[in-house]
Formats: C-alpha cells, structure tokens, sequence
C-alpha cells in the first residue's frame, strides 16, 4: 500500500515540473517574474524528499566525465540519467525543424538558447513520466543562472555534485573520447599523465580502450575538436562557472576533484556521496 502511495505522489510530482518548466517557456522570458515563482509555489505538489527519489545535478567543465560518473549513480540508484547535451545531439541528428540550427550552434561550441533547452527537458521529462521514471541525475542542467532560476523555482534538487580535473587533463579528455556508433559506448583513447610540480599534485588517467566488438564502430563527437573545445571551456567559465556560485550560496554544492581515473575516482566517489556499490565492496574483499 505504502509503495503504490509512493508511486502515484512520483507521478503528480513528475507531472508538475513538465508542467512547470513548459510554463516557463510560455510565462515570456523574465522568469524572475513573480507571475512564474506565484504560479508554480500556488501549487501544492512538491514532494518532500525523503517521498521520492533523487534528484540531482552534475557540474563541471567539458570532458570532466559528468555522463560516465552520473551514468554509473544512475545505474546504482535506479534513476534516469538525463544528459541535455545527449537531447540536443538527438535532436540536431533528426529531421526536425531544429536540426540544421542546433547544428551550428553546437559546432560553434556556443550554448543553446534556454527556451529550447528547457523545452528539450520538458518532452525528455514528460516521456519519462508516461514510463513511471521518478527523481532523476541531470547531467549538463542547468548551464546558465537563468536555466538554474527555473528549476529552483519548479523543484527542490537535493544534491549539486561539481566534478573537478586539472585544467590539462580537459582538453585531452575531449580530443581522446570516442563513441561507439552502434552500442552509444563512451571510451577514452587518451592516455594522461600529468607530472606533479611545485605542489600541484601528478595525475595518471589510463586509456579507457573499447572492447573489440566496439573498436572498429567508434566516431568522434563532431565538437570535440581542439579549436571548439577552447570555446567550450570559455562559454563554461563564463556562462556556467556562476551556476556554481548559485547552488554553493544554497548549502548544495559538493565539490569532487577527481583523483584520477575510474579506478581510483569512483570509490572515492561513492564514499563523498555516502554510498555503496556491492561491485566495489566484492572486488575489494576478493
Ligand atoms: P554536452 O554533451 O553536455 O557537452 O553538450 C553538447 C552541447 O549541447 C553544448 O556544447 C551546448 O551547445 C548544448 N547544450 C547542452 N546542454 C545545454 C544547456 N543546458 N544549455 C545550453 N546548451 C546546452
């Protein structure tokens, strides 16, 4: 009985924020209005964490590994993952109207605007509510304080996590990431190795290989060229570094610097975010 009660506030909850954040497209741009922040506070659906599942947000410059860190808490905490740069690519890869203009964009390293962000997010949230998702790891959301405004407005997230790597690691982090063409794969031809000095501690990030069946399927994202990574890393110092600032003003930021691969980062991970993997806990007692 307690489960389907559970069941039924995840899916009013999940149907408010669709709600909410198409609104906010409709409401006209000055989200900050009080007509936007009365409306969606008038409505009594909020549910209290302890209520639902997690809803929480990865931070952190381009080729940080946000998707491969919240990919793997998804798996473990049974919550989608969702990338909005994965949406965006799905969107720019259709025959919809959108396409050849988010292509651009995208290939300019620049940001796409917030109104068909959020509108991507919406349909994203929507479809999964008609699946029975709840909660959910945002991954790329909110990159902008207006993005970050509105979702504060429609939805308590729990947990900010702002993913950290050497500044040098990054770029190579881009220009070495490959994907599989068919499976969707993620894998890292780079192989890092930054020597410790004055202080600074080294860092070894081995090569993250594909599996033969993926080895000869592999593509490279079309923005993960050295001259659009730069503007990348720019745009993010610029428009979404404060979005980090918004969530530490709020008590919701956990900083992560990232020790190293995934071999030495997501133990140390899981252990900040007070969590378990029976996978990491048998391969250590083995
Ligand atoms: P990502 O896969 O997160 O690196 O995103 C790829 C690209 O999609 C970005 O460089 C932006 O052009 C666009 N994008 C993804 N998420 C957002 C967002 N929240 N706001 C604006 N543009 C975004």
């Amino acid at each position: 009985m307690a489960v389907s009660l559970r069941a039924i506030r995840n899916i009013r909850f999940s149907s408010f924020l669709y709600r909410a954040l198409s609104s906010s497209l409709s409401s006209g741009a000055d989200l900050k209005s009080s007509a936007f922040f009365g409306h969606s506070k008038s409505l009594p659906l909020r549910a209290e964490p302890k209520d639902r599942n997690v809803q929480w947000v990865f931070l952190g410059c381009p080729g940080v590994g946000k998707g491969t860190y919240a990919s793997r808490l998804s798996n473990l905490l049974g919550v989608p993952h969702i990338a909005t740069g994965d949406l965006v690519r799905e969107e720019l890869n259709s025959s919809g109207p959108l396409a050849s203009q988010l292509e651009e964009v995208v290939n300019q390293g620049q940001l796409v605007s917030d109104e068909i962000i959020i509108n991507l997010l919406s349909k994203r949230l929507e479809a999964g509510e008609a699946k029975g998702e709840s909660g959910f790891i945002l991954d790329g959301f909110p990159r902008t304080i207006r993005q970050a405004e509105i979702l504060e407005g429609v939805t308590d997230i729990d947990l900010v996590v702002n993913l950290k790597l050497q500044e040098e690691a990054l770029l190579a982090k881009c220009l070495g990431r490959r994907i599989c063409s068919e499976c969707g794969g993620n894998y890292n031809v780079a192989s890092i190795d930054i020597k410790g000095e004055n202080g600074k501690p080294g860092m070894y990030m081995a090569p993250l290989l594909p599996p033969p069946h993926c080895a000869s399927k592999l593509i490279q994202r079309s923005d993960d060229t050295e001259e659009v990574v730069k503007e990348r890393l720019r745009v993010y110092n610029e428009m979404s570094r404060p979005v980090e600032e918004f969530y530490r003003q709020r008590g919701k930021l956990l900083e992560f610097t990232l020790p190293g691969g995934i071999p030495e980062s997501w133990p140390k991970l899981l252990q900040a975010l007070n969590l378990e993997d029976p996978e990491v806990k048998q391969s250590a007692a083995a």
